[in-house]
């Protein structure tokens, strides 16, 4: 079984890798003919951090599209800079329901650091309900170009919190792309912090194919239930994902968590 946990939806003109995305339906069926194509039997998705964007589903409009299709379920994304009262009661109904399997924060993305005070009842009440959090953590970003996330989501942050809420389980997205072996050092030992491979093997041009195996063996071996297989669909390739892991010199039960049993018991899954 493989399980992504961290994908994306988006609508616009335009074509990427071949496929249309004019509407959000023709992107989802993109999505489920890629799923199909790679072995993938449940993707998590990651909605916008809010709800005015044309091109990206807020959650709201996540899960109406989501419906009842058992293979996909979602984050929530609280958006802390505008936080509107209630929020916190909002993501809570929903955690502790299942509709979501976990919140997702954006620093770098959004003006904030990665352990912002304002983030931390939003932790509380993750570690107190067993759902994870997840920091997206990229030391410059795609989008647009160039643009620098490494401050805000340093990863000394993001394993700072790991620390300091020691049941909390915290999910740092790309491994700090495409500064591997820093957010390696700088993460070690850590049992409640786990790492997505989301975007982490690209185009040809990107570092990061060749650069995150070496890291990534030395997780495995200190503690592979802190590995999670995750693709970045629609900005990243999950063929070339898939075949990362698959190419790793592991044990078959690893690769086994890797792709599905480690994202099972992070996201609380019932599959
Ligand atoms: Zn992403």
């Amino acid at each position: 079984m493989r399980i992504d946990v961290h994908a994306h939806l988006a609508q616009f003109q335009g074509t990427c890798r071949g496929e249309t995305y004019r509407d959000f339906p023709e992107a989802l069926a993109n999505l489920k003919r890629s799923m199909q194509a790679n072995g993938i039997d449940h993707t998590i998705l990651i909605p916008e951090n809010y709800d005015d964007n044309p091109e990206m589903p807020g959650l709201r409009q996540m899960l109406a599209l989501i419906g009842g299709d058992q293979s996909l379920s979602c984050l929530g994304c609280p958006r802390i800079i505008q936080e509107k009262s209630g929020d916190l009661e909002y993501f809570r109904d929903l955690l502790a329901r299942g509709v979501i399997k976990g919140l997702k924060f954006f620093p770098g993305h959004d003006p904030h650091y990665a352990d912002d005070e304002r983030c931390r009842p939003y932790f509380v009440m993750c570690q107190s309900l067993g759902a994870p959090v997840v920091f997206h953590s990229t030391d410059t970003d795609s989008n647009p170009p160039g643009r620098m996330c490494g401050p805000n989501t340093d990863p000394k942050l993001i394993a700072g919190i790991a620390k300091q809420y020691p049941d909390l389980r915290v999910v740092l997205a790309h491994f700090h792309w495409p500064k591997y072996e820093y957010c390696y050092e700088t993460t070690r030992g850590i049992p409640n912090l786990y790492f997505d491979l989301s975007g982490v093997v690209d185009d040809d041009e990107s570092p990061g194919t060749e650069r995150i195996r070496e890291p990534l063996l030395k997780v495995l071996a200190e503690d592979p239930r802190r590995v999670i297989f995750g693709t970045d669909w629609m900005e990243a390739d999950p063929t070339k994902h898939v075949a990362m892991v698959e190419a790793l010199p592991i044990e078959e039960n690893v690769k086994q968590m890797v792709f599905s049993e480690n994202a099972v018991r992070t996201y609380n899954l019932k599959l």
